[in-house]
């Protein structure tokens, strides 16, 4: 090799580093297809390269009839499934549900307790999430940041540098933003623009590549109210991040049986052709997966944020307005579902309403309990004595929410109950969720991919805060500080240190599952 030549081996060579450590330096995480992983700060060759993590909202576990779901079915055979999956904290509501898949910590830590809760050492409630203009800040994604709690979207960003995470879901903003956590590259959903068209939109300091946004494809004259439009969009989006960026983890909230559970409620008339469109858009997924040549380097979660309680029987709030309100309690909010939250201005008041609510013997409330002064819940002095399993069960779920943030008061309901404000009578609700029933409590759970272990049925109670430290352990990085545990059962080869952990957790959450599953009444 001549002198010269040697020069401009040199002179290319060092280009290449410059051009390399600005791409790394530089990058935002905005490597498009084509570009490898740069750095795996990991250090070891991990199983799977990529997840996705597919999130019916608000859909039963008894509403996934697997016989009718051929898509579905073909990746709980490949994979391990979770007969026994539950949320396993409260509330069972959208935005705790997705700030906790996004982060692997309880409501207590990330704070997003729902659609609304106290401002701490305040008066006053935070601003509701259900406001869009709200959501569309990123008001989740910032107040989980604030809070330093760990994400898996942080976590994978550490690990690979100029990996990309996205965040997705139709027209529920706040669920999108929950799971990105404050720390997805990319969180997208739809909603109107100017001419009243539904079109992809995202948040802002989180938006994709603008031929995205603008595909025509992705356009609807208006908002998709024909069942199986929103959630088939939204897939349709998925596919367009897929093809652009290869995520490394894709997170996708499906809205629309939520929304048509509270609207229609749980009959099977009405979620079985749901589900089978859900079955559809999975199989779509899948295709799209094959088709960019991934498939088999990526692990797949498909899941539910909460399920929903058919209102069989109500409690009107009107009631327990009257009833605090007698009891000397001044009411800053009072919370639905198929429980009762109560925020009080006059907080020094908690025991007297607490008890005032529990010696009412309103119908269908099973229990009350009461925010001590040491922030611990404990039971109202005259509610109803429960079995001790029943009692730690629900002391369990009240304690991952137990904060300053946290209600002062809640009301525990028999199955099939639900709290009926003026406004949800006069639309006629059909179904709610947030509490501790078993009906909302309980979610479907199938796992596959390479890495875990294919035709296994697992009765381990797995919840929602496992899924981010197990999705992390997947993808070759260590998840730590989380409240969570690494589904290490469902493995093939399991880090050492994770399968302890998940079974020293294994009778006490056992044991807490079974009172809610079984609680009769
Ligand atoms: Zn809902």
């Amino acid at each position: 090799m001549s002198v010269r030549h040697l020069a401009s081996v040199i002179a290319l060579a060092s280009f290449l580093l410059l051009s390399w450590s600005l791409w790394v330096g530089l990058g935002s995480n905005l490597s498009p297809v084509g570009a490898q992983d740069p750095a795996n700060a990991a250090g070891t060759p991990s199983p799977s390269s990529y997840a996705v993590i597919v999130v019916v909202d608000g859909a039963r576990a008894d509403s996934w009839d697997l016989s009718k779901m051929p898509h579905v079915a073909a990746l709980a055979r490949a994979g391990t499934a979770y007969s026994n999956a539950w949320v396993g904290q409260l509330p069972s509501v959208t935005e705790a549900s997705h700030a906790t898949i996004g982060t692997g910590v309880f409501p207590r830590r990330h704070t997003i307790l729902g659609d609304t809760w106290r401002v701490p050492n305040s008066n006053h409630m935070s601003p509701n999430l259900l406001d869009g203009n709200l959501d569309r800040t990123g008001y989740i994604g910032k107040t989980i940041r604030q809070t330093n709690s760990p994400s898996l979207a942080a976590t994978i960003h550490a690990a690979y540098r100029n990996s990309v995470v996205v965040a997705l879901s139709g027209h529920k903003i706040y669920a999108a933003d929950a799971m990105g956590a404050g720390r997805a590259d990319f969180v997208a959903f739809g909603g109107k623009n100017q001419k009243g068209q539904f079109v992809p939109q995202a948040m802002p300091g989180h938006t994709p590549d603008p031929s995205i946004l603008s595909a025509r494809s992705l356009v609807l004259p208006s908002y998709p109210r024909k069942p199986g439009l929103e959630d088939g969009w939204t897939i349709q989006l998925a596919e367009k991040f897929l093809t652009r960026y290869h995520p490394k983890v894709l997170m996708i909230n499906l809205p629309e049986i939520d929304v048509i559970g509270h609207a229609a409620g749980t009959g099977k008339t009405v979620m079985q052709p749901l589900m089978q469109q859900v079955d559809q858009e999975v199989g779509q997924l899948v295709a799209a997966y094959k088709k960019a040549g991934l498939f088999s380097q990526t692990d797949f979660l498909l899941t539910s944020d909460h399920g929903m309680i058919p209102a069989a029987h109500t409690v009107l709030s009107s009631r327990l307005y009257q009833i605090i309100e007698a009891a000397g309690g001044q009411p800053l909010y009072v919370g639905h579902g198929d429980y009762a939250t109560v925020w009080l201005k006059n907080q020094a008041r908690t025991p007297q309403v607490a008890a005032g609510l529990a010696r009412a013997h309103i119908p269908y409330v099973r229990a009350v309990y009461q925010k001590a002064s040491n922030g611990k819940y404990i039971p109202a002095a005259g509610s109803p004595t429960l079995s001790p399993a029943l009692d730690t069960a629900y002391t369990d779920l009240l304690s991952t929410f137990a904060g300053p943030e946290s209600p002062d008061v809640v009301l525990l309901y028999d199955n099939n109950t639900i709290t009926m404000t003026s406004g949800f009578l006069k639309i006629g609700r059909k179904g709610d969720h947030e509490g501790a029933n078993w009906g909302s409590q309980h979610i479907a759970f199938f796992l596959s991919g390479p890495g875990v272990k294919s035709g296994y049925t697992s009765p381990y109670p797995a919840r929602l805060v496992d899924i981010a430290p197990t999705i992390e352990t997947l993808l070759g990085t260590h998840p730590h500080h989380q409240d969570g545990v690494v589904l290490a059962d469902s493995m093939v080869n399991p880090p050492a240190w994770a399968q302890p952990k998940q079974s020293r957790m294994t009778a006490s959450l056992t044991a807490d599952m079974l009172a809610v599953k079984t609680a009769k009444g």
